[in-house]
C-alpha cells in the first residue's frame, strides 16, 4: 500500500464521536493506485485515502463467463468507476464481503451503470440496512449532524448519506448464508461465512488462481475492530489459515502471501493476548509492529499506536461487560 502522508490528513474528532465504525479510518490517508495484474484474469484495484476523505477498500475483480465479478464495490464514485475501467466496463457481479460503505457503497452507482447487475452478500447487510439497523441508525444521526456540522465534515457524510439514501440499491439480489462452494460466472469459489468484525463476513477464495479475498478480516496498518468480536475473529482467521491459497487480498492494505498471513495471524493474535494480560496499549502495539513491520509504510505506520491506542479504550480493554459486546448479535 502506497499512502502519503499530507497536510490535509487529520482525525475528524467530532465525526467519530458521532459513529465510531471506520471513522477512525480517517486517521490514515494516501491517494488511490493503479490496478494490479495478480493472475490471468484476477486483477487488484487497490483502495485507497484520499485526504479529508474516507476510504475505499480492495476491489477484486475476476474474469468469468459474460463478464467479471467484483468482489467489494467501494465508497466514492471514483474507486468504482476505476473498478469498472479495470473491467473493460463489464461487471456482471458484485460480491460484498461485509456492510461497510467502503466495501458496499459502490453497488448503488454500480447499478446505475449496468442495469440487471447481480449482488451477492451476506443476510447481515439487508439486517444493517432495515429501520432501526445499524446502517439505518447511522443515516438518521447522520441527517442530524449534518446542518451543524463544519463544511468539511459536512461534505464528507454527505458521501455515505447519499450512498444510505439509495438503500435499496445497495441491498443484495442473493443472500450467502452459510460457507459453501459456489460458482459464480462459471468462477469456482469457495466462500466463508464469519461474525468477526462485521454482522456477517464473507471471505472468498478463487479456485483457478488461488486467490484468496479476506474483506476486513485481514487489515493493515492494524485490524480494525469498530465492531468486532475479537474471539470469533481468532477463529475465523483460523479457517483462513487452512485454506489453500497462494495470495490474499486484505480488506486494505497490500497482498499478501501465505505466509505474509501466518505472520500477520501470529501478531494478530500476540496484540489480543497482550491486551488480555492488561498490558500497555503502546507494550501491545510495539508487539504488533514487530510482526507486522514489513507492510507498514510511512503513513500506516505513524497511525498505530493512536488507532490502537483507541481499540484498547473502546473494545480491548474496554470494563468486561463492553469487550464482547459485538459478540451478541442478531
Ligand atoms: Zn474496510
Amino acid at each position: 500500500m502506497t499512502t502519503g502522508r499530507g497536510a490535509g490528513c487529520r482525525q475528524h474528532a467530532a465525526m467519530r464521536l458521532l459513529i465510531t465504525p471506520l471513522l477512525t479510518l480517517l486517521l490514515v490517508c494516501g491517494a488511490a493506485q493503479a490496478q494490479q495484474t495478480l493472475a490471468p484474469g484476477v486483477t487488484l484495484l487497490p483502495g485507497g485515502y484520499e485526504a479529508g476523505h474516507q476510504p475505499d477498500g480492495n476491489s477484486l475483480l475476476l474474469k468469468g463467463e459474460g463478464g467479471w465479478l467484483l468482489i467489494d464495490s467501494g465508497r466514492h464514485q471514483a474507486h468504482t468507476a476505476a473498478a469498472l475501467a479495470a473491467a473493460g466496463g463489464d461487471v456482471r457481479a458484485v460480491l460484498n464481503t461485509h456492510w461497510h460503505l467502503d466495501h458496499l457503497g459502490g453497488n448503488a452507482w454500480l447499478r446505475s451503470q449496468r442495469p440487471g447487475l447481480q449482488v451477492w452478500a451476506s443476510p447481515a447487510v439487508a439486517r444493517a440496512l432495515a429501520p432501526d439497523g445499524w446502517l439505518d441508525r447511522y443515516r438518521r444521526q447522520l441527517v442530524e449532524a449534518i446542518p451543524s456540522a463544519p463544511a468539511e465534515q459536512a461534505a464528507v457524510m454527505r458521501v455515505d448519506l447519499d450512498l444510505l439514501n439509495q438503500a435499496d440499491a445497495l441491498r443484495p439480489d442473493h443472500e450467502i448464508k452459510a460457507a459453501s462452494a459456489l460458482t459464480l460466472l462459471g468462477r469456482r469459489l469457495q466462500v466463508g461465512v464469519e461474525t468477526a468484525v462485521s454482522g456477517g463476513d464473507l471471505w472468498v477464495l478463487d479456485s483457478a488462481s488461488g486467490t484468496l479475498a479476506a474483506g476486513d478480516l485481514v487489515t493493515l496498518p492494524v485490524p480494525f475492530f469498530d465492531t468486532a468480536c475479537p474471539p470469533a475473529w481468532r477463529e475465523a482467521l483460523a479457517r483462513l489459515s487452512a485454506q489453500p491459497f497462494a495470495r490474499l487480498v486484505p480488506g486494505h492494505g497490500p497482498v499478501l502471501s501465505h505466509a505474509d498471513f501466518e505472520r500477520w495471524r501470529t501478531g494478530f493474535n500476540a496484540l489480543l493476548d497482550c491486551a488480555d494480560q492488561g498490558l500497555h496499549p503502546a507494550a501491545c502495539a510495539a508487539v504488533w509492529r514487530s510482526h507486522v513491520e514489513p507492510w507498514l509504510d510511512d503513513a500506516g505506520g505513524a497511525r498505530v499506536d493512536g488507532m490502537l491506542g483507541y481499540y484498547f479504550k473502546t473494545l480491548l480493554q474496554a470494563p468486561p461487560e463492553h469487550r464482547e459486546r459485538f459478540c451478541r448479535r442478531p
